[in-house]
């Protein structure tokens, strides 16, 4: 497909070339015609609708800068894959969405911003399913579940708070240990390494089972501790790492971290407590019935 076949606009129609379709059907019931043929043929008549969406990091972490990404909208065929039982268990689906999705040669889903990846799926839900968004959420106050409507339009990007340096590290001192530390980012690749590991528990002293994800997401982020690169070294310093400053880290990769601002205003239907409270980015987004 070439560049100007692309629809951009949303609701922009092509006029039917009738000599195109008959050229397509023709084709169709010409078995001399290898597939791949057929389907440039389909594919030049039929165009899926694309758009470039804007990257709430403006591209600064990509090898090539890029603030956009070229996407296409969904299709009766992604809902093949929204409506697949094995992928919506394995917690996948938003994965092979946004794969499925991403047009862009120069970006994969893996390499992407969590951020960025976030702001992608909100589009894909707009264009696809509409603004109203319908989440379920507890409340702090009474925990009961209600139900309530986000209007995905009103969702603001979030900037870059601050720039990294060359390798795309931020730099911090922790305020208990005074450790000078270096972190990145996430991508898409290290959060589904992350999911893999969550239902995975490690047994401590006494036999008791409990997570380490926080544990597992600092050595992916942290970089360098005290001027020091060594995997095993930081990891050495993440498990010694004051609470303080596990905390203080934490909070400070949210502030730089770039992507949506998810954080919103609830009022809870059951017993009239205000909060705020974040927007969920989960299989729900495209498929609302699903029980998960
Ligand atoms: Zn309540």
């Amino acid at each position: 497909m070439s560049e100007q076949d692309n629809v951009i606009n949303l609701g922009q129609k092509r006029p039917i070339d009738q000599e195109k379709v008959n050229v397509a059907a023709a084709a169709m019931n010409n078995a001399e015609i290898p597939d791949h043929m057929l389907n440039q043929i389909v594919d030049d008549e039929f165009p899926v609708i694309t758009d470039t969406v804007p990257l709430p990091s403006k591209g600064v972490f990509y090898r090539n800068k890029q603030a956009t990404i070229k996407i296409k909208h969904l299709t009766a065929e992604d809902e093949n894959i929204l409506t697949s039982p094995d992928l919506i268990r394995n917690g996948k689906v938003l994965d092979v969405l946004l794969d499925n999705a991403i047009i862009d040669s120069s970006l994969t889903a893996d390499d992407m911003l969590v951020g960025d990846r976030n702001a992608v799926l909100m589009y894909l839900r707009k264009e696809g399913y509409g603004d109203d968004y319908e989440v379920k959420i507890n409340c702090p106050s009474c925990s009961e579940d209600f139900t309530t409507i986000v209007k995905i339009s009103d969702i603001e990007s979030k900037p870059l708070d601050s720039q990294p340096d060359g390798n795309g590290e931020f730099f911090i001192e922790l305020p208990k240990s005074g450790w000078k530390v270096k972190f990145r980012l996430l991508n898409g690749k290290d959060e589904n390494y992350l999911s893999q590991l969550s239902g995975k528990n490690k047994k401590g002293k006494k036999g008791v089972l409990y997570s380490n994800l926080l544990t597992e997401r600092f050595l992916l982020q942290v970089m360098e501790v005290n001027g020091n690169r060594d995997k095993l070294q930081i990891k050495k310093a993440i498990s010694n790492m004051p609470a303080l400053d596990s905390l203080y880290l934490r909070e400070h990769v949210a502030v730089v971290e770039p992507g949506l601002k998810l954080e919103t205003n609830y009022t809870c239907n059951k017993c009239s407590h205000n909060f705020d409270g974040d927007i969920p980015i989960t299989p729900k987004l495209f498929w609302p019935n699903a029980k998960i």
